[in-house]
């Protein structure tokens, strides 16, 4: 597969920003809102935004089912952020008031969400990532760390002494946002793990 279809969740969040990063690592990408466009791509990629507002959606479009299925499946998954959140398999803190983040159970990995959030919102820093050469320039917002990782599950980088990137098999997750810094490596290595490279 020289150039995979690429989805980008497009319910709530940051979604532009994946179309065009995917794009320049070589994918064709297109947003995703409907169950027919789910069957149609090659790999997904669930974007920052609010994980709880994006699950209630789901839920509402009759999408999380379908959507689990696929990914226990094998569709190859990208999250950021709220993304991650999504993919993972337990959520800590995971809402409030009746609106409840719920996991995909992509990646055997705890998450709690906005865990750096206790101490400052955002921030952004240079983090080491298994693969790549050079420093990744992370930028936090609001963003979950992984507190459990399965056994399964390559830890890909770590931030505050917790795993802050992931992979297990297909399924890649960034607890920052690789999208707003014009660094394509980490777009580039989901696009080659779609495509049978990575
Ligand atoms: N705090 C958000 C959530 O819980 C994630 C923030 C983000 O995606 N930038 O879903």
């Amino acid at each position: 597969m020289s150039r995979p279809r690429i989805g980008v969740l497009a319910l709530q969040g940051d979604t532009r920003e994946h179309l065009t990063a995917l794009r320049e690592a070589g994918a064709e990408s297109m947003p995703v809102r409907r169950r027919g466009e789910i069957d149609a791509i090659d790999g997904l990629v669930i974007p920052g935004g609010e994980s709880t507002t994006m699950s209630h959606l789901l839920l509402d479009l009759d999408l999380l089912e379908p959507l689990r299925a696929r990914l226990a499946d094998g569709l190859p998954a990208y999250g950021a952020c709220a993304g991650m959140i999504m993919l993972s398999s337990e959520i800590l803190d995971a809402g409030a008031n009746g609106r409840q983040a719920l996991p995909l159970r992509a990646i055997d990995i705890t998450v709690r969400r906005n865990a750096f959030g206790r101490q400052v919102d955002s921030f952004e820093g240079d983090v080491d990532f298994a693969g790549l050469d050079g420093p990744v320039r992370a930028v936090f917002i609001r963003a979950p760390w992984v507190e459990r990782v399965g056994a399964g599950v390559q830890v890909l980088a770590t931030a505050a002494g917790h795993a802050v990137a992931v992979r297990q098999g297909p399924m890649l997750a960034t607890a920052f946002h690789p999208e707003v810094t014009g660094d394509r490596r980490i777009h580039q290595l989901f696009v080659d793990i779609v495509a049978g490279r990575g």
